[in-house]
């Protein structure tokens, strides 16, 4: 079976709209037919400033999001990235490869560094792309689903595959990247031409995993719309409208066209009442589910602690040959 990688960071006690509809749930999916590893990216968290209790929490709880939302730790491999010492070691191989510029071009750490001040950035954010690429060549991953905005990462991470292969020998699966084009990116409800992001810049604009139906309810009724008063899908025209009707869609799994029909002749307010009733009809059980895993964190730090074993199993095979190819002496 094809063997799938992915994770999100745990930058957020709750994960928002655009991590399930864009990452968690299709990993649900993917289950049946590949043989997955889901990881809580909490090496890339440390990419921008966190404090250390806030940290190990904020692990715990995604990984509990993974679970309540459909991952099941039996069938797939869960584990913490900072539990499987490979990412983190491959990662430093794989930095002595990547260009300057090649890592310069990279949108996400513009994006990030800007926010924060170029001078406030970190080397670590710098090369996030490069451990992530790590993350999914420790696991020779054949498929990598991630939203939209990891795409020029993944591209990253194809190129170093493939430049190892060629410096060193056939070490890497290079990996294709599964992204769901029409459903893939969730935007803020607030300014729906930036994605929903967990260290956005507005409150108001995410949708978060775990918040109360009432809370999530008052910020769909409060999502910034468009002129007019038309409900139909048009990313350039109606960014606002376009984006409900995304999230409408990619929760109910029905075709954007057939809601829009439904709502022909309505107004956006009756839009955002029924998108309101379907977020809440689909995050009602996970956010029960999470909360009785929380419940008992030993259980699932033992849960983890396996995912953990399991993962090795591959990582440590990887790096060796990694470290055989690149010269280094065997330590005997
Ligand atoms: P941060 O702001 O800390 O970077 P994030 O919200 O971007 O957090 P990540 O942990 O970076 O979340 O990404 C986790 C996964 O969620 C990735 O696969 C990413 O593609 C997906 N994802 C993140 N934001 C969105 C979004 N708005 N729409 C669709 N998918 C998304
Ligand atoms: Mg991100």
């Amino acid at each position: 079976r094809p063997r799938v990688v992915s994770g999100v960071q745990p930058s957020a006690d709750s994960l928002h709209l655009g991590n399930y509809v864009g990452a968690v749930r299709n990993w649900v999916r993917m289950q049946d037919e590949n043989e997955c590893v889901f990881f809580v990216a909490d090496l890339h968290a440390v990419t921008v400033e966190q404090d250390p209790a806030t940290l190990a929490r904020r692990t715990r709880v995604t990984a509990a999001q993974y679970i309540a939302a459909g991952i099941d730790p039996e069938r797939s491999t869960l584990l913490v990235q900072s539990h499987v010492p490979e990412h983190a070691q491959l990662a430093w191989a794989l930095n002595c490869i990547t260009g300057f510029g090649e890592a310069s071009r990279m949108t996400q750490f513009k994006d990030k560094s800007a926010k924060q001040g170029a001078d406030n950035a970190t080397v670590g954010l710098f090369a996030y792309p490069v451990l992530m690429a790590a993350d999914i060549l420790v696991y020779q991953a054949h498929a990598v689903p991630v939203g939209e905005d990891q795409r020029q990462h993944l591209e990253l991470t194809r190129n170093l595959a493939q430049r190892f292969n060629t410096r060193f020998g056939d070490t890497f699966v290079v990996p294709e990247p599964k992204i769901l084009a029409e459903t893939a990116k969730v935007y803020d409800l607030q300014q729906p031409t930036a994605k929903m992001s967990k260290s956005a810049a507005s409150e108001n604009g995410l949708i978060r995993l775990l918040d109360p139906a009432k809370k999530n309810a008052k910020k769909i009724k409060a999502a910034v719309t468009d002129d007019g008063t038309e409900i139909r899908f048009d990313r350039e025209a109606k960014p606002g409208v376009s984006n409900l009707l995304t999230i409408y869609s990619a929760l109910t799994g029905r075709p954007v066209d057939e809601i829009v029909a439904e709502y022909e002749g309505r107004m956006y307010g009756h839009l955002k009442v029924g998108l309101a009733e379907v977020v809440t009809e689909v995050l009602t059980p996970i956010q029960q589910r999470a909360q009785e895993l929380l419940d008992d964190p030993a259980e699932l730090d033992r849960i983890l602690a396996r995912g953990a074993e399991k993962g090795r199993e591959v990582t440590a095979a990887t790096l060796s040959t990694v470290y055989e190819r690149m010269g280094f002496l065997p330590r005997l």
